[in-house]
């Protein structure tokens, strides 16, 4: 249940009240909700006094649900854009899987400038699922993210792998990006909840939607209003392609759910042949944005390699995107 309690009510009532129903306190605008557990489906009537409004959930999701906000959140990203609410925005990010060199990362912001792409994307810290490959630069990579930031004005994202150096990526990153393999680590989870910055969450590959949305749910409750959804695919049977997109899934998101939704075409086919037509088809999905990884010399990277496009295959596929976000509404920013 989640329970609106009146303007008057204080933090330290909040609080008490917060401490007597097992709940979670979260602050909105200066007034305050209690995010109870779902079982509870009736209040006494011993708390009527405190309470403006409440709803009753029927399963876990109940901050990320459209029954309590009816909309699609509106997430602010760096002062000037946001996403969701009711804008009709669609974030285009793009950038290489990983920081690899300070000329790799600088190619890649010069590619974001010249389209007028706003963020750019790369991990430092790679959760690898080999020991024996390229982990990622670390900190030197989020600095060298940092001088792209601060050289060509653009907005970072960039993943954190575990809750060791969550401090660095919120520091150095306009949105945190928490991966596929770390949807379950309540360490990051937790740390996002308390962090000032958008977190971008990415379903577990071998999640349910139900799943993947209690995530969410664990960074709203912990205070973090600004959780933005990645669809980026799940394992399925097929074997053909590295991962199955599951744009059922969008739509039942985009239908139940009230966080803004990233799709991420690139991870999800794991071939860099499929990726523009995934992309125009993810778009059609009217979502709040897509992730694309692209690399100078895809021959090289370090990571992904077999998925990410050239500058000329994005800036083709760029291209060819407006018109599909037109079609269904949305416009590319
Ligand atoms: C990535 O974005 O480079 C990445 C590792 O993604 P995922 O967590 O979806 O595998
Ligand atoms: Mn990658």
């Amino acid at each position: 249940m989640i329970i609106r309690l009146k303007p008057e009510v204080s933090e330290g009532k909040a609080k008490e009240l917060g401490e007597e129903l097992k709940s979670f306190v979260v602050r909105e605008n200066g007034t305050f909700l209690l995010v109870t557990p779902t079982k509870l489906k009736e209040l006494d009537s011993k708390y009527s006094a405190f309470v403006k409004e409440q709803t009753v959930f029927h399963d876990d999701i109940q901050l990320a649900s459209k029954k309590f906000i009816s909309g699609t959140r509106s997430i602010k990203i760096g002062k000037d854009i946001s996403i969701g609410g009711t804008s009709n925005n669609s974030l285009v990010i793009t950038g290489p899987c990983s920081v690899e060199s300070e000329e790799q990362i600088e190619q890649s912001a010069q590619l974001c400038v010249k389209l007028g792409v706003k963020v750019l994307r790369a991990g430092a810290y790679k959760p690898r699922t080999s020991p024996y490959t390229f982990q990622g630069m670390g900190i030197e990579g989020l600095k060298l993210l940092d001088k792209m930031r601060k050289k060509y004005g653009l907005l970072i994202i960039s993943e954190v792998r575990d809750s060791t150096h969550i401090n660095e990526i919120i520091e150095f990153a306009d949105i945190i990006q928490v991966g596929a393999k770390s949807m379950y680590d309540h360490g990051i989870l937790k740390a996002c909840a308390k962090a000032a910055k958008p977190v971008l969450l990415k379903r577990g590959f071998g999640t349910t939607i139900q799943e993947f949305v209690q995530s969410a749910e664990f960074i709203l409750s912990g205070g973090n209003p600004e959780v933005i959804l990645c669809e980026r695919g799940i394992r399925t049977f097929e074997t053909k392609t590295r991962f199955t997109l599951d744009l059922c899934g969008v739509a039942y998101l985009k239908e139940h759910i009230n966080l803004p939704i990233i799709l991420d075409p690139s991870h999800a086919i794991g071939y860099a042949y499929g990726v523009p037509d995934l992309a125009r088809a993810c778009m059609a999905m009217g979502v709040d944005g897509l992730l694309i990884e692209t690399h100078p010399d895809p021959s090289v990277a370090k990571s992904d390699a077999s998925q990410q496009l050239t500058f000329e295959q994005f800036t083709k596929l760029y291209g060819s995107l407006s018109a599909v976000a037109a079609a269904v509404g949305k416009k590319i920013i």
